[in-house]
């Protein structure tokens, strides 16, 4: 194996200072582990502009709700092992709880405005636990490129901001939402899906497409979004917490005809998985 997998905060640094040393380039990809495609995708392009590529497994308690999955999320450290040796990724970093919250630990971050809508507010807190985690990793690695997946594509934006306004000296890297072959978005919590609900989330990803389809001809987003949620709620997901459109630079809400760059997202639970995606609006009359 070429992997090698690191615990500490100490071990960690101590290996990247040897890169540095050697004037090679450092990405992260920080993850919660239970990989699949969608995290490779990240490192394959994490590739592209570094020589050496860090993933982080660490499933972080401080951005899950006292009702959220904490306990039942996948914990499959081996299996992530072999896939990042696979993948060629040089090194993982799996600290614990412990490594990363000591006793005494006391340290909040909180980003405004971009935290307030969406996943924010259907997650209170959600967006406070992964702007410390993020901030921690990045400090710990101190790596040139961070890269992080459009899936969560309001966290995306939500770290582009606290790296902004922290001047953390890393650059931020998106990247496009890696897709099973029927559409619907890879992600860790698909694992909760049964055979049965595994083929309803598909709903998602069509009824994003066919409102992102129709906005970028030029069709009023109310009433294609009123015929989303229908689509959404008759095909067994409960609650919908959110099928709005917003501006893809500020997430502010939209209204009307799309006239600018713009995207759509959808949160909604089916059974035990809150599953979410999203989808760029290119108005078809723009230069955008
Ligand atoms: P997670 O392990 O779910 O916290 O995700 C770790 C990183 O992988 C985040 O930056 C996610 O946005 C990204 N990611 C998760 N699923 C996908 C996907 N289907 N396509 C691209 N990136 C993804």
């Amino acid at each position: 194996m070429n992997l090698t997998t690191v615990h500490t905060v100490a071990d960690l640094r101590a290996r990247v200072s040897r890169w540095r040393a050697e004037g090679l380039k450092v990405a992260l990809v920080p993850t919660m582990g239970a990989l699949h495609e969608g995290h490779i995708s990240l490192t394959k392009l994490a590739r592209t502009q570094a020589d050496r590529v860090i993933v982080s497994v660490f499933v972080n308690p401080t951005q899950f709700g006292p009702t959220e999955d904490f306990a039942a999320y996948p914990r499959t450290l081996p299996a992530d092992q072999k896939i990042l040796d696979a993948a060629g990724v040089e090194l993982c970093f799996a600290p614990s709880v412990e490594e990363m919250y000591p006793s005494g630990f006391a340290t909040r971050l909180h980003i405004d405005n971009l935290t307030d809508m969406l996943c924010g507010a259907a997650r209170p807190g959600h967006f406070d636990g992964m702007a410390q985690i993020v901030t921690k990793l990045l400090l710990q690695a101190m790596p040139d490129y961070a890269l992080f997946g459009e899936k969560d594509y309001q966290q995306l934006m939500v770290i582009k901001r606290f790296v902004t306004d922290l001047n953390i000296p890393v650059s931020i890297i998106g990247g496009p939402i890696h897709r099973e072959a029927d559409g619907l978005a890879m992600s860790s919590r698909n694992r909760y899906l049964s055979p049965e609900e595994r083929e309803t989330a598909t709903t998602l990803s069509r009824v994003l497409s066919s409102i992102t389809d129709r906005a970028s001809r030029g069709d009023a987003i109310e009433p294609l979004l009123e015929t989303g949620r229908q689509q959404i709620a008759s095909a067994g997901f409960s609650p919908i917490d959110y099928l709005e459109i917003r501006d893809a630079e500020n997430l502010e809400l939209m209204h009307g005809v799309i006239d600018r760059p713009a995207r759509v997202f959808v949160a909604a639970r089916l059974g035990k998985a809150r599953l979410i995606d999203n989808m760029a609006i290119i108005p078809a009359n723009s230069d955008a």
